[in-house]
């Protein structure tokens, strides 16, 4: 086994740090997320510099955009990206995710109009799963599509809808036949946002920020070539975008940068407070290094041609939970100061710690699957208990 990244590997990672520093905004600590508009901006005119670069996906076979990059380059762009906190400016979904499942499942004509537009970042995506009474058992999902001469129609609501309100494109799943097991009547449909019939209403979230929506469909029409793989197959579609980005190496590199930022704050601690502190600092960063150690196994699973399963699971339950403790932990090394957001006068780090609390509730423990539904596939599939 072979614990280090290669020369090759070892010069990308180089390579990559270089071009960060030259990309993003001198002095960027990058605040609100990417729903602040400011962020999403940066985001934007990054994706345009690795477009130019020739990186906007690298996982991509080359013939679409990409660099055929393999897991472990992926793992190293993923890592530097999350440490600088480069804005994602869209890319997690339309790269990440829509892109490698219109090229499993496209026809050539889908594969035509839309993977080139996401490589020239000239086209966002959003992706329409969730409704209101389909989470973790998204199977459940009513909203039906019903064909109609050489159309289908579309009714329903989605709900949680990240960048909806920003997107140009939604990958959608609807019912199209409600008499099968539930699993076999889904399909799978590339639907332009500015279609008739396509409500967006933002939802706030829990840090006061427009990031999700609800996306209502009212007998909106969608011509049959706007389908996405066979019809009734689009769960097993649906599970190849969740297959993507397994790794979940961005909890621990953002983590590990806040770390570092709290130690170096540290200084300013009350004298009674540093041995908590002290030792709070040291087990934080270990967390990091064993959320690291977690993700590079799955990279390292998967570079092998192995599935990780289980392993996937804890990496992100680890990652995702650890994300929060050290929000909350540097909210309580802040004092009072670090429960103040926005950048305000008296705000610690800019308030991102309280901030952190806040967004992470949803981004790290609920969004891409909850932390009780990875506990479930962890003792079923990696322990081999029972189901409950
Ligand atoms: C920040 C954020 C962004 C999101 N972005 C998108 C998006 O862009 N597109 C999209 O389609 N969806 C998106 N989602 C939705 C997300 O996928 C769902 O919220 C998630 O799958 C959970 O579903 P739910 O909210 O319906 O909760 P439910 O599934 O109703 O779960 C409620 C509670 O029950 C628990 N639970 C459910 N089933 C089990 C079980 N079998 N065993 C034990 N406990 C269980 C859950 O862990 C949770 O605590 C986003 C969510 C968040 C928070």
């Amino acid at each position: 086994m072979e614990l280090r990244f290669s020369p090759a590997e070892q010069q990308l990672r180089e390579r990559v740090e270089a071009f960060l520093a030259e990309a993003l905004p001198p002095g960027w600590h990058g605040e609100g997320g990417e729903d602040a508009d400011e962020e999403w901006q940066v985001g934007l005119e990054l994706n345009r510099r690795l477009s130019d670069h020739g990186w906007m996906a690298p996982a991509w076979p080359r013939e679409y955009g990409g660099m055929a990059a393999g897991y472990i380059e992926q793992l190293i762009f993923n890592e530097a990206f999350a440490y600088h906190r480069a804005p994602g400016g869209g890319r997690l979904f339309s790269v990440g995710l829509v892109g490698p499942t219109i090229i499993h499942y496209g026809d050539e004509r889908q594969k035509r109009e839309h993977l080139p537009a996401i490589t020239r970042a000239e086209l966002y995506w959003c992706r329409g799963f969730s409704e209101p009474g389909a989470g973790s058992d998204l199977a459940s999902l009513q909203t039906r599509a019903v064909r109609d001469g050489d159309e289908y129609v579309i009714n329903g609501q989605k709900i949680w809808t990240s960048q909806a309100q920003r997107a140009d494109m939604m990958l959608l799943l609807a019912r199209t036949d409600p008499e099968a097991p539930k699993h076999k009547g889904i399909s799978c449909f590339l639907l332009p946002m500015r279609t008739a019939g396509v409500a967006v209403r933002p939802l706030i979230n829990l840090a006061g920020r427009h990031s999700f929506n609800e996306i209502f469909l009212t007998d909106v029409r969608v011509p049959l070539a706007a389908r996405l793989g066979e019809e009734n197959r689009g769960w097993y579609i649906a599970t190849t975008t969740l297959d993507y980005e397994r790794s979940s190496i961005a909890g621990s590199a953002g983590g590990r940068r806040n770390v570092e930022e709290l130690v170096e704050h540290a200084a300013e601690c009350p004298a009674r407070r540093r041995a908590a502190v002290r030792s709070g600092l040291a087990e934080r960063w270990v967390e990091t290094e064993v959320g690291r150690m977690l993700s590079y196994r799955v990279a390292g699973m998967q570079a092998r041609g192995l599935v990780p399963n289980a392993e996937a699971s804890a990496a992100k339950l680890y990652a995702g939970e650890l994300t929060q403790r050290i929000a909350r932990f540097g909210v309580s090394v802040l004092g009072l100061y670090g429960q103040l957001r926005n950048g305000g006068r008296w705000a610690r780090l800019k308030g991102r710690f309280a901030e952190q609390l806040l967004v992470t509730v949803g981004t790290a423990t609920i969004a891409g699957g909850t932390s009780e539904v990875q506990r479930n596939i962890i003792a079923t599939r990696g322990l081999g208990l029972p189901r409950g």
